[in-house]
């Protein structure tokens, strides 16, 4: 994957409360140690509830730890009478690095567009944090042959308003709906197929150094068992990892897949 930097991001969805999530936290750190996990090989990060960030930060900070984390989702608002809504301050506020966009839970269940993604990955942008921005295709559209183009078009409309540039530092992660949370995991053909797509596009739209930089996440199903094949392809440079990222060691050893 070039000279970028290898990611896993653990999204913990709608788990574990503060008490909780200081446990998970400390045993991947320790797991990660006692393996001697080089952070310089791959990135770690967690994606904890927003109701858990002021705790991870607590432990992070305290203990010194390289495991990095960031939230779920971010307002595109800035701030203001948006009630229920997190801004990306408060989020940069609280030592959050990296904001998920666009998952495909909150595209399918709360009806995010490819337009309102772009203006919250812009948001999390101009707060000094990462986004990682989700794609990814449903069952219908992979079966009638669609993936390809259906991506595409995601990506380009969920990066929209971003400079070349920016697009430079940004993740994107390809999730296909019907390998997330089902344990059908996207075969490594699949994964790189999708996501040389991407890098392809980022190059035509955006230039050599944005394709080059782009990080590409691959998502859905990922296990220790199967990231080594995935991370082999060379246009996945990590993977954003759900049920798997709930068990220390489990994600402890998909970190460690190099
Ligand atoms: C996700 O929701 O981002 C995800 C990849 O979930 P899982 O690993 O559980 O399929």
């Amino acid at each position: 994957s070039g000279n970028r930097t290898p990611l896993m991001a653990g999204n913990w969805k709608m788990n574990l409360n503060h008490q909780e999530a200081v446990v998970l936290v400390q045993k991947l750190a320790w797991t990660l140690a006692d393996k001697k996990h080089d952070y310089a090989k791959c990135e770690v990060v967690v994606l904890p509830p927003y109701t858990d960030l002021r705790s991870v930060q607590t432990l992070v900070d305290g203990d010194r730890l390289l495991v990095k984390y960031g939230a779920q989702d971010v307002s595109q608002h800035e701030s203001g009478a948006y009630t229920g809504e997190i801004s990306a301050g408060m989020l940069a506020k609280l030592g959050c690095t990296y904001v998920v966009v666009g998952h495909s839970e909150r595209r399918q269940y709360h009806g995010e567009t490819d337009e309102l993604v772009a203006a919250k990955a812009r948001r999390a942008h101009a707060g000094g944090m990462t986004p990682i921005v989700c794609v990814g295709e449903g069952l219908e559209v992979r079966q009638a042959g669609e993936h390809v183009p259906y991506c595409i078009s995601q990506t380009v409309g969920s990066l929209a308003g971003f400079t070349s540039e920016q697009v430079a530092s940004l993740v994107i992660a390809y999730e296909p709906v019907w390998a997330i949370g089902t344990g059908e995991v996207a075969t490594p053909d699949d994964a790189q197929e999708v996501c040389q797509a991407i890098r392809a596009q980022v190059r035509e739209a955006h230039g050599d150094a944005a394709a080059d930089g782009v990080r590409i996440l691959y998502g859905g199903s990922v296990k220790a068992a199967n990231v080594g094949g995935i991370m082999a392809q060379a246009d996945v440079d990590g993977c954003l990892v759900g049920g798997a990222s709930l068990q220390a060691d489990e994600f402890g050893a998909i970190c460690r897949f190099y």
